[in-house]
């Protein structure tokens, strides 16, 4: 059986930042993939923008708010994609990211470290707690493997060690709290500049086809926004995905939402390349590897993080990283509502809510970590999970040189 430092599951934001703060302070580090690519949903659900990487203060230009890899990723974005600065958008400052530049910078900067090693297409499927630290199981392109590792972390968004290890250590909102899941994809070949007057003619047109029956209801939530790339956009659609009876983890659900999310996309692209100039030329949608989930579980930790810590622009001794994104609740297909922090300044992010001292050497990171149904509305934002990624990527390497 090979043994490893740390073995990181999941190489989202905040994996892919774990599996790179981990292997650059020396841990031996086996990251962990179930898709062939790495980015998450900012890759596989073909999420657009960087939320999370700026200090909330708009009155002042822009800064970054957590050195180290979110930086890095975000200035590497910036090089790849010819921007030389963040949309200001409202209270906000944002960073538009492409997914496919996103998932090269993800390959690039893994292949860089001698002491990290990649398996894409691998499941992790079992953990155990063992005389010195966590063996896991996986399948790897279709073989089980068993390996062990000094410190583990769980950063496969949906808290999945915690669901093996025991009620106590997982938390989960309401069905019918659970922020909802949405379907982006990609559309090319558009034309004319999209303003706010461009939004409003082509949102009144979309009302105009639902009324006629032309369109289905889930339409009305449509969203676009324009690639760094001339031409490109992408399309968001709320998907109220069973509404009280969502439930992430049924797969047959899941399967559903997909097929509900495809359904609107392609319905949508027909009807505007049929009425609406701009979109004459575009060829078919390229559709996401997966529907966007944007809440499953998390785990309870040693701290436990609220919105109203958040708002209040809580700090904390231990702090692993900062937020400084608004609470963006989507508990409905209808649209976010925020809630901002009282001022604008970071709030703090303890370590102790990215492990539990009755899971030595497991640490948890991104949409893992443990906070409330509010808080998680603006901890899990890809600019945030890459600093919980790197913070628990240092703690694990730590805990494996200790050990
Ligand atoms: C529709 C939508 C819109 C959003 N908009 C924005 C936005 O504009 N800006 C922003 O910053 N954020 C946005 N977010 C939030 C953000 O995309 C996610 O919260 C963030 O990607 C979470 O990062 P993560 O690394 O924790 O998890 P994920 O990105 O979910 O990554 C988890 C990874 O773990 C892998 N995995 C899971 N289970 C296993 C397993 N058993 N074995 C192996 N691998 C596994 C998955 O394949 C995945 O690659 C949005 C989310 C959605 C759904």
């Amino acid at each position: 059986m090979q043994s490893w430092d740390v073995i990181i599951a999941g190489g989202g934001s905040a994996g892919l930042s774990a599996a790179l703060s981990a292997a650059r302070l020396g841990a031996r580090t086996l990251l962990l993939e179930r898709e062939t690519k790495l980015g998450g949903m900012g890759v596989n659900a073909l999420v657009h923008t960087f939320c999370g990487l700026f200090h909330p203060d708009v009155s002042r230009p822009w800064e970054w708010l957590n050195p180290g890899i979110p930086r890095e990723i975000g200035q590497t974005m910036m090089e790849r994609t010819g921007q030389i600065q963040p949309d200001l958008m409202g209270r906000v400052y944002v960073l538009r990211q492409h997914p496919g530049v996103f998932a090269l910078v993800a390959d690039e900067a893994c292949a860089a470290e001698k002491s990290l090693t990649r398996l894409s297409g691998t499941e992790w499927i079992g953990l155990r707690q063992v005389e010195g630290g966590w063996e896991v199981d996986f399948v790897s392109r279709g073989v089980l493997k068993t390996c062990r590792a000094r410190a583990m972390v769980d950063c496969s968004g949906d808290a999945t060690g915690a669901r093996w290890l025991g009620k106590e250590f997982w938390i989960q909102a309401e069905p019918g709290r659970l922020y909802r899941p949405a379907y982006v994809c990609q559309l090319n070949g558009i034309t004319g500049s999209h303003e706010d007057g461009w939004r409003l003619q082509t949102g009144a047109m979309i009302v105009k086809g639902i009324k006629a029956g032309d369109l289905p209801e889930a339409a009305m939530a449509a969203q676009f926004r324009d690639s760094p790339f001339a031409g490109e956009m992408f399309l968001t659609i709320d998907l109220e995905a069973g509404g009280a009876g969502w439930d992430p983890f049924d797969p047959q659900k899941r399967a559903e939402a997909e097929a509900e999310g495809r359904r609107a996309a392609l319905g949508l692209w027909r009807y505007l390349r049929k009425h609406h100039a701009d979109f004459a030329g575009s060829p078919p949608p390229v559709f996401p590897t997966q529907a966007g989930i944007r809440e499953t579980a998390r785990y309870r930790g040693d701290v436990f993080v609220t919105g109203d810590q958040l708002a209040a622009c809580t700090r904390f001794e231990d702090e692993a990283a900062l937020a400084g994104w608004p609470m963006e609740k989507r508990e409905n297909a209808r649209g976010p509502k925020f809630r901002f922090f009282d001022e604008p300044r970071p709030a703090g992010i303890p370590a102790g809510c990215l492990r539990n001292a009755r899971l030595p050497g497991l640490y948890f990171a991104g949409r893992c970590l443990s906070a409330d149904h509010e808080a998680l509305a603006s901890l899990r934002v890809m600019g945030t999970c890459m600093a919980t990624g790197e913070a628990a990527g240092r703690m694990a390497s730590g805990h494996a040189a200790r050990t």
